[in-house]
């Protein structure tokens, strides 16, 4: 008996399209690959120093508690986080990452009869999110590469695609993969403008990375703006991607709906202890936050002496348009054991995205690129 099995047919429909998510490439897979060694990784905008040694110091301390479930409610985390913001407690809601949060708002607020916004060249997280709940996207295009913020954002044509439909709309500030960002004037008026039946959510992934462009903290807007949701990560400035948490800031009413969906246990234990012990260290974040700076403008100069153009940058990563497809040069990097972001699943096949590392890390990736181009990639 032949019995094809179908389970295409069977896959909820707005999951049969779907792709998956694209992540950097893992250095264990490059050496395996490649049998390359010292490698250095900047494809996924992780924070060259790692965890703060508060953070180091409670994660030892946790370790003796994992033969138990964790605190399912974060009581220790969210109090932190409600002092550290000025918020009551209820106002906060706990993720497996922020990625886990941007999900659980898809689920609560999208139907296939309604719709979301978000930006061309955004966080590839939102139009998974979006289709995998049948939800219609619709994707205003960006800025044009000549403007003040090349590929960043149009809020006005953001503004245009929202209608009695429209649940969710996500604005990333500054914006994954292209490092541009939106000013606090601009933005307050854009959220003030949405219709009480919209949800917006501002993805504020690499705040601590852009105080210096004077980004706002749209926390400080959650009083006034009842239908924002502030969404941020303990994956990047904090050096903590590996154990997964991050948190979105909320209504309580917006942040009950979101607890009552999320997995009972959905931030471990060591990521509870971890944060919330990184969470104050402002000495660890401002090391950080200075490398970057530095690193910003090694990689800026670098590039630019090797002839590319760079996209300017409120985040700890740079896009380069390296004006010819990026595979070429992005193979010949993982050559040199290196590994670069391509990007043209967000539509961008000429362009890579470099995450900012230690000053050796910057020059590694300068000196192999050169290299590589030199080699006529
Ligand atoms: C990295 C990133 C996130 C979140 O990552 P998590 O590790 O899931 O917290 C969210 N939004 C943007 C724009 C990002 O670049």
């Amino acid at each position: 008996m032949t019995r094809k099995s179908g389970i295409g047919d069977l896959v909820a429909p707005p999951v049969r399209g779907l792709h998956p998510y694209v992540p950097g490439k893992p250095i264990s897979e490059l050496e395996r690959e490649y049998g390359v060694r010292d490698i250095v990784k900047l494809a996924s905008n992780e924070n060259p120093l790692g965890p703060g040694p508060r953070a180091r110091e409670a994660i030892a301390r946790s370790l003796g508690e994992l033969g138990l479930y964790p605190d399912g409610n974060g009581y220790e985390l969210k109090t932190r986080l409600a002092r550290h913001h000025d918020v009551p407690i209820e106002c906060v809601t706990l993720g497996n990452g922020s990625n886990d949060v941007l999900v659980l708002l898809a689920e609560a607020f999208l139907t296939a009869e309604t719709e979301a916004v978000y930006s061309q060249y955004c966080f590839a997280v939102y139009p998974i999110a979006v289709q995998a709940v049948g939800a219609t996207a619709r994707v205003a295009p960006a800025f044009g590469p000549d403007a003040d913020m090349p590929l960043g954002h149009d809020l006005d044509a953001m503004a245009q695609r929202v209608n009695e439909r429209t649940r969710l709309v996500f604005v990333a500030n500054p914006n994954n993969p292209t490092g541009t960002w939106i000013g606090g004037k601009e933005l307050r008026a854009f959220l003030l403008a949405l219709p009480p039946t919209t949800v917006a959510v501002v993805d504020e992934a690499y705040f601590e990375y852009s105080r210096w462009a004077g980004l706002p903290d749209c926390a400080g807007w959650l009083g006034e703006l009842p239908n924002l949701v502030v969404t941020r990560t303990f994956s990047k400035a904090h050096g903590l991607a590996g154990l997964r948490v991050g948190y979105a800031l909320s209504s309580p009413e917006i942040a009950d709906v979101l607890n009552r969906i999320r997995q009972p246990f959905n931030v471990n234990s060591v990521a509870l202890a971890a944060a919330a012990a990184s969470l104050d260290d402002a000495e660890h974040v401002g090391r950080t936050v200075t490398l970057n700076r530095s690193s910003i403008e090694q990689l800026g100069q670098g590039l630019r002496a090797l002839g590319l153009e760079v996209l300017p940058s409120a985040a700890n990563f740079v896009l380069v348009d390296l004006g010819r497809p990026a595979g070429a040069v992005h193979e010949g990097l993982l050559q040199r054991g290196v590994i670069a972001r391509p990007v043209g699943n967000y539509g961008l096949p000429n362009h890579l995205r470099i995450t900012t590392g230690t000053r050796e890390q910057n020059e590694r990736l300068l000196r192999a690129l050169g290299d590589v181009l030199g080699s006529g990639a």
